[in-house]
């Protein structure tokens, strides 16, 4: 068994802690926090061990009555991989740590990157982070890319890619974040979400823009990518890429119009957290035009990389291989089995002349 250390335990922690925990071979050794709020109370409730992020907020939890078993430090000497999700710039400080016991890292896509030896996805790039001593998950939109241009780029060769990020002003519990009534260029000019798209698929030509919406439910991304060797019609595009577990199509057939109709999916099914995991492809909306295929897909940014962390742990230890890993992934989760399309799964029938 894989003894999983998981330190910063909020929007990313809790749903990694939950998802090693549903794994044949790994446990969570703990999770490290820093504040003692109900989500370490709630933690404690299911007798998952509590660390606290230093001696001082030892002292917080303990007059707060949540008994921790130490700090961050006794954890990952407890643990044989540690996955940090801790807000964006301390797993740079962390990562000392980690290094100093020789602890397997896994940070997140918050991270600059050259935080970790290889930024990494399950799709694009799994062999890289084959026994590297640190590996950082990308981000929640350049997951979703990457998992949609992996497949592309072998089956039809990408030539270019363009993507429009809408992304949600901020998570649920981002009261501080914005805009409340905008929508803005964010940046204004290309996303840096390209050049971390190239970190795991380098030789992709890719270019990204970003656009900040009041909202916290999902990214919605319109990506147009031109093909080198473009199969004869759209339904050849959609089978390849309904062969991919971690893309569900969804359907205005199925009264999903929207990401407010995916959130309600979420809440109806059920996952933890509403949560969903796979890109949610929107099925009418991929057209091919000569090379160029256009479509739309909304990223549920809580939790699409949780899986991308549970591969990248294996990854790491080397206990299986890509496919491996991905299977048993999907499998313990229950990625791809949400019904969500009358042809969600691979059964999309040949027409003549598909390539
Ligand atoms: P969060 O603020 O929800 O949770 C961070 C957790 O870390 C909290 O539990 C906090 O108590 C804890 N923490 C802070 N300092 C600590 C320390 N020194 N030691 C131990 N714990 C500490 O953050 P999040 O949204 O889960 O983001 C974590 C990482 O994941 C970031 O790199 C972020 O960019 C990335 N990410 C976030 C999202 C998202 O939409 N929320 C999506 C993908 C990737």
């Amino acid at each position: 068994m894989i003894r999983v250390g998981v330190v910063g335990y909020g929007t990313i922690g809790k749903r990694v802690a939950a998802a090693v925990g549903r794994q044949s071979d790994m446990v969570v050794a703990g999770v490290a926090k820093r504040s003692p709020d109900y989500a370490a109370a709630l933690a404690r409730e299911t007798a998952t061990p509590i660390y606290a992020s230093d001696e001082d907020a030892v002292a917080a939890f303990e007059s707060a009555g949540i008994r921790t078993e130490g700090t961050v430090a006794d954890l990952v000497d407890r643990a044989d991989v540690v996955v940090d999700a801790t807000p964006a710039g301390v797993g740079a400080e962390n990562r000392e740590l980690y290094a100093e016991t020789g602890t397997p890292a896994v940070l997140q896509g918050g991270e600059d990157a050259d935080v970790a030896d290889v930024s990494f996805n399950a799709r694009a790039n799994y062999e890289a982070a084959a026994g590297a001593d640190s590996v950082r998950v990308l981000s929640c939109n350049c997951t979703g890319l990457a998992r949609l241009l992996a497949p592309l780029d072998e089956a039809y060769g990408v030539r270019s890619a363009r993507a429009t990020l809408v992304r949600r002003g901020g998570d649920p519990g981002q009261t501080d974040r914005g805009p409340i009534n905008d929508i803005l260029p964010d940046p204004m000019g290309e996303s840096h979400h390209a050049a971390d798209v190239r970190e795991v698929l380098p030789d992709v030509d890719i270019r990204t823009h970003g656009v900040k919406v009041p909202t916290t439910v999902m990214h919605l991304q319109t990506v147009r990518v031109r093909l080198d060797d473009p199969p004869a019609n759209a339904r050849s595009v959609r089978r390849t890429l309904a062969a991919e577990p971690r893309l569900m199509f969804v359907t205005g057939e199925f009264g999903i119009e929207g990401c407010g109709d995916l959130m309600d999916v979420g809440r109806d099914s059920e996952r933890p957290r509403t949560d969903l995991w796979e890109n949610c492809v929107f099925e009418e909306s991929i057209e091919l035009a000569g090379n160029e295929c256009t479509l739309f897909q909304a990223i549920d940014q809580e939790s699409d990389v949780v899986p991308e962390n549970i591969d990248a742990i294996r990854a790491v230890t080397g206990v299986a291989d890509a496919g491996e890993s991905r299977h048993m992934t999907d499998r313990a989760l229950g990625v791809g089995s949400l019904p969500t399309s009358p042809a969600h799964t691979a059964e999309v029938a040949p027409v003549d002349g598909d390539a």
